[in-house]
């Protein structure tokens, strides 16, 4: 599957420019996987740029690596989000080259766009072929600028879900446990056969006599 390393390695390498840096702003995190920027436009004043990222095994990655008790480890957080870009990306830029240049449609035919873009670049333009824009491009050559406030909003939005996993987990094994219990009660008066039922007697047999 496409990732961070083979999208910067199937883009045509343009000078990265230090303009841009100034101009990107770290929009936000849906909430499930994909997280957003924008970008302000070196041609154009009072023109942004929205760019995507989706890490596409983000919330299998965190269910793996991450438990109740480290989802609020933003360092961790951070770890599993630079692990899951190793898995799977997929992106997005509103710019016109990435819209109308090939890009989309390059990355959707290479699994890693995020919308379907089905109509092929024209002719004079084919021979580009690249999988970035230089938004993305630098976003994604830069992302550890960014992973510190990306893993905030991870946590954030993860931790309600988490908390109410560990709940309900909690909840099932002590319904397990009082479903045992109820069991061994019924055994306890019949089965003669049982190993249990024959341990329970013989403990409960015991602490009568100790009883007495
Ligand atoms: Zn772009």
């Amino acid at each position: 599957m496409p990732n961070r390393k083979s999208l910067l390695t199937n883009s045509i390498v343009k000078k990265d420019k230090a303009k841009l840096q100034k101009g990107v702003r770290y929009l936000g995190f849906d909430g499930v996987n994909t997280f957003s920027f924008s970008i302000k436009s070196e041609t154009r004043e009072h023109t942004f740029h929205h760019i995507k990222l989706e890490l596409t095994e983000l919330y299998e990655a965190m269910l793996d690596l991450v438990d109740v008790d480290s989802i609020t480890d933003i360092t961790l957080i951070k770890s599993v989000i630079t692990y899951a870009m190793t898995l799977s990306i997929k992106v997005y830029c509103s710019c016109e080259d990435f819209l109308y240049s090939g890009t989309k449609y390059w990355n959707y035919k290479n699994g890693s766009g995020i919308e379907e873009e089905t109509r092929p670049p024209q002719p004079w333009k084919l021979a580009k072929r690249s999988l970035l824009c230089k938004h993305i491009r630098y976003i994604l050559m830069n992302i550890s600028r960014y992973t510190n406030i990306m893993a905030r909003s991870v946590s954030k939005a993860y931790q309600k879900e988490w908390e109410d996993y560990a709940k309900e987990i909690e909840a099932r094994e002590l319904a397990d446990i009082a479903e045992e219990i109820g069991e061994l009660e019924e055994e306890k008066p019949k089965s003669k056969t049982s190993k249990k039922a024959k341990t329970t007697t013989a403990k409960t047999s015991k602490t009568k006599k100790s009883n007495k």
